[in-house]
């Protein structure tokens, strides 16, 4: 078994924004909208913040009332869309229940969409051309690139159907011509999860349950990637059973140290890459 770890991707990926800022001499704007207070956020947002400020990368932090309307959390991300300083929006989700989220999704600048998680941006990867790919998603591509795996045919099976990971990673798998199952909370009920899993060569695993996916289902070589983050017994750990798992799996991700840190890398390429381009036009 191969240990699957984000720090040297990330490391790499750090490096050649380092190089890009300075060779086209930008200083990237990132802003983030956090409506109301949300752990899970805060520590996102941290690690935005650590990983922008050793980049030279400005953060705005937009902190709003979890009382907040929609006609003024839209304002704001119509003001921040015009506004020629900021290059990339971030809007934490989930977002309080009386704001439709896919409003806000609707109206967020394609171009400034570091997240890849408008509409737009999320509905050009049906044709295969996203003008900014979902961070998770993006994160988990490279990760399999550094298995050498060759997708072609593979039975890859995806635990998770969300608009921001499951989804998308789904129509990314699917351009490389691997045969995707996607299973969810449905899969379960009906009993049908370990059936699913048990043949997969590829398994991405995107729910948030610690030990949902029993190490004993994994099959003898298979990469198995875990997104999921959950707390359980004052430790952070996956959605997958690690130490069963890692006796048959070819290659694993750790959690923490997998897909995580490798997320804020790929949100930080797309705000040079918008920048990049905010600053031709
Ligand atoms: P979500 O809540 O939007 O979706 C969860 C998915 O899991 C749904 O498809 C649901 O049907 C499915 N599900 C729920 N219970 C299930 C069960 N018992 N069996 C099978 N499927 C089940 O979640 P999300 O926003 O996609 O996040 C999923 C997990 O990934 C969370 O733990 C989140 O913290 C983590 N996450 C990590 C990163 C990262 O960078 N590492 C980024 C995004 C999300």
């Amino acid at each position: 078994m191969r240990l699957l770890e984000a720090g040297p991707i990330a490391r790499r990926i750090k490096n050649s924004l380092a190089k890009e800022i300075s060779d086209f001499k930008i200083r990237p704007v990132l802003a983030t909208i956090q409506v109301g207070d949300n752990p899970g956020c805060d520590s996102y947002i941290k690690a935005q913040k650590k990983e922008s400020s050793a980049l030279g990368i400005e953060c705005q932090l937009h902190k709003l009332s979890q009382v907040i309307t929609e006609k003024d959390l839209s304002g704001l991300i119509q003001r921040l869309n015009q506004d020629k300083h900021v290059n990339g929006i971030v809007v934490m989700f989930p977002l309080p229940v009386h704001i439709d989220h896919k409003k806000i999704s609707s109206i967020l600048s394609p171009q400034k969409d570091i997240e890849g998680v408008s509409l737009s941006n999320l509905g050009s990867l049906i044709v295969g051309d996203a003008l900014i790919l979902p961070t998770t998603t993006a994160a988990v591509m490279q990760l399999l690139e550094v298995t050498g795996i060759d997708l072609y045919g593979k039975e890859v099976v995806i635990v998770g159907h969300s608009r921001i990971v499951g989804k998308p990673l789904a129509l990314m798998l699917l351009e490389k011509f691997a045969t995707v199952a996607v299973c969810h909370i449905a899969t379960s009920e009906k009993g049908n999860l370990a059936k699913h899993v048990e043949r997969a060569q590829v398994l991405i695993s995107a729910v948030g349950r610690a030990g949902l996916i029993k190490g004993k289902w994994i099959k003898e070589g298979a990469v198995v990637i875990d997104v999921g983050i959950n707390r359980a017994n004052g430790k952070i750990v996956g959605d997958v059973e690690f130490e069963e798992a890692a006796k048959r799996a070819s290659w694993i991700t750790p959690v923490p140290g997998g897909v995580g840190p490798l997320t804020v890398m790929m949100l930080l390429r797309n705000l040079v890459e918008a920048a990049k381009i905010q600053r031709k036009k």
